[in-house]
């Protein structure tokens, strides 16, 4: 058998990212990831709304779906329950995802429902033109807000961790073999994996930059006596750091059934596997006369 490689993901279509976007990193950390996790294009689905990042389906060759805005969620919840077997990743920027989404973010969180989300977070509205975010910082001055952002950012990853999440990880499009490793162990993972990615806007983000990125982050688990990642105060209390040093990495993970292990409907196999010719669903139907 001949396994996937990167250039497998690979397909014809151009990207229409603005030059040095970090998206470009996110992609290939993707691509990466899923090549070297052993899947096959035809294994793999990934799910998005509307934004710069969320074009991203067209540019890797698996299964694709791009929907509304903030709802990539939803769509990538159908598609694991409807075939469990599909590796299902879904895809967002954080205007999209923490903002209009957020009600299906958190709920998704509690489910535990096993797909890989990651978020491309840069602090601004990128397709748009330059818009405060949710997580833009307090003071930043964007064309919404010339006088500068009134409103505290969005904490995504302490919200992950109190909805229920049960893999909460924090990486940098700059550290491209980091990001990739990060997004591999969020797929291996049963259950909800949130991947906030540091995504640098280079158009419209004159503030939060690669160099910005480059002088803080560091490595949650390289530091003296490493990470505990079972340890759920500590993980929220650590996502409050943010100034001259921001942690990447994984804050919380816990094993916990998925959304689908508790389905006694998917135990044996997939939805789209299973006979529907022999259901009767006249009686159904009669209940809508
Ligand atoms: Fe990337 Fe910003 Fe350009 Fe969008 S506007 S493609 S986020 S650099």
């Amino acid at each position: 058998m001949i396994m996937a490689t990167l250039a497998s993901f690979n397909n014809t279509n151009k990207i229409q990212w603005c030059p040095g976007c970090g998206d470009f990193a996110i992609l290939l950390a993707m691509k990466n990831a899923i090549a070297s996790s052993g899947l096959e294009p035809h294994q793999v689905c990934v799910s998005s709304g509307v934004g710069c990042g969320s074009k991203l389906p067209h540019y890797i060759k698996t299964y694709g779906f791009e929907g509304l805005h903030g709802r990539s969620l939803p769509p990538a919840t159908a598609i694991k329950l409807s075939n469990h077997e599909l590796t299902v990743l879904a895809v967002g920027g954080d205007g999209d995802g923490y903002g209009i989404g957020l009600g299906h973010f958190l709920h998704t969180c509690r489910r535990n429902i096993d797909i890989t989300y990651i978020v491309q977070n840069n602090q601004i509205y990128g397709l748009t033109t330059g818009q405060t975010s949710p997580t833009s910082e307090k003071g930043t001055k964007t064309r919404s807000t010339p006088h500068g952002v009134i409103e505290l950012p969005v904490n995504p990853i302490s919200l992950a961790i109190s909805a229920g999440a049960s893999f909460v990880a924090r990486g940098f499009s700059g550290d491209l073999k980091h990001l990739s490793e990060l997004i591999k162990l969020g797929m291996a993972h049963k259950g909800f994996a949130l991947i906030d990615v540091f995504q640098p806007c280079v158009t419209y983000n004159k503030v939060n930059t690669f160099q910005f990125f480059q002088q803080r982050c560091y490595k949650l688990q390289d530091q003296q006596g490493g990470w505990d990642t079972t340890d759920k105060i500590g993980a929220i209390a650590k996502a409050e750091e943010w100034g001259e040093k921001i942690p990447i990495g994984i804050f919380y993970q816990q094993k916990r059934p998925t959304y689908e292990d508790e389905l006694p409907q998917l135990s044996k196999v997939p939805l789209v596997r299973q006979p529907i010719d022999n259901i009767d669903i006249t009686k159904l139907m009669d209940e809508f006369y």
